[in-house]
């Protein structure tokens, strides 16, 4: 490879591409995309900030990015889906949101103040610009993303749903569709998902793109620190030229200093 066709840490993360298709005879969608690429850049990006994401919360927020990924291609391109995982054992609360029209991706896990329940919880928020945001809740029982997603589609979405490993890193999520054949979608392995397109009549719906990534800036954060400032700046900065601020989806830090910060409030009350 030449060093023109490398990805330098900064440049912007290059998309992978999502296939839908149609399982006909069955009433399923089948929903593909081999995210290794999308993980380089996952990488990438931690190294870029100084963290280490350690096991098990390395692997539930890749299958979280993954799963969101996946929902999303089945539902309507103008939707952001934002799901919160709180886990109860290891206890974390593991965020992704995704979006079809933005194409990227983006998450993080929270292992600091995540309080102790009885259970875990899914919690599940669909935006649609203009319209008022539709929530959601369910248990959560399991350790593990997959078959947390595909409980809270039973429950929330009342339709089922399965994800499969066909390769590393390669995932198919089969949701039903209208009169599916439920006992074929139940009694599917691996293997025969893995064969999908010889066994069975597929047809390509659509193909979307994702790419690792939160679109960030000092300017987007601002409105978050709006209860910071209520003491006043001083009281933020503490005689310092500067503070860090980080982004609460994708956990990069900036700094950011005194004028910039009342270069910003003079821009939002003018
Ligand atoms: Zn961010």
């Amino acid at each position: 490879m030449s060093s023109s066709e490398t990805n330098p840490v900064n440049d912007a993360p290059s998309p992978i591409k999502v296939a839908s298709l149609f399982v006909r005879g069955r009433n399923a969608l089948a929903v593909r995309a081999d995210f290794a690429p999308l993980y380089v850049d996952y990488y990438l990006h931690w190294l870029d900030q100084g963290i280490t994401q350690e096991e098990p919360y390395d692997s539930l927020l890749k299958h979280a990015l993954a799963a969101v990924v996946l929902h999303s291609t089945t539902r309507p391109w103008r939707e952001t889906h934002a799901w919160t995982l709180n886990f109860q054992s290891p206890l974390c609360n593991v965020f992704v949101t995704a979006g079809s029209l933005a194409e990227s991706v983006i998450g993080r896990v929270f292992t600091h103040d995540v309080k102790q329940a009885p259970r875990g919880l899914f919690h599940a928020q669909t935006t649609v610009q203009g319209e008022h945001p539709r929530q959601s809740a369910v248990p959560l029982e399991h350790g593990q993303v997959f078959p947390a997603v595909e409980h809270f589609y039973r429950m929330s979405e009342q339709r089922r749903a399965r994800i499969f490993e066909v390769n590393d890193e390669d995932y198919v999520m089969i949701s039903a569709q209208p009169d599916c054949d439920i006992g074929w979608l139940d009694s599917l392995t691996t293997d025969e998902v893995r064969q999908l397109d010889q066994l069975e009549e597929l047809s390509l719906l659509e193909t979307r793109q994702f790419r690792f990534h939160c679109g960030c800036s000092l300017e987007r954060i601002f409105p978050a620190l709006a209860p910071l400032i209520a003491n006043g700046i001083e009281d933020l900065f503490q005689g310092d030229p500067a503070i860090s601020v980080t982004c609460p989806r994708c956990g990069t830090s900036r700094r950011l200093s005194r004028e910039q910060l009342e270069e910003m409030q003079r821009r939002c009350a003018g």
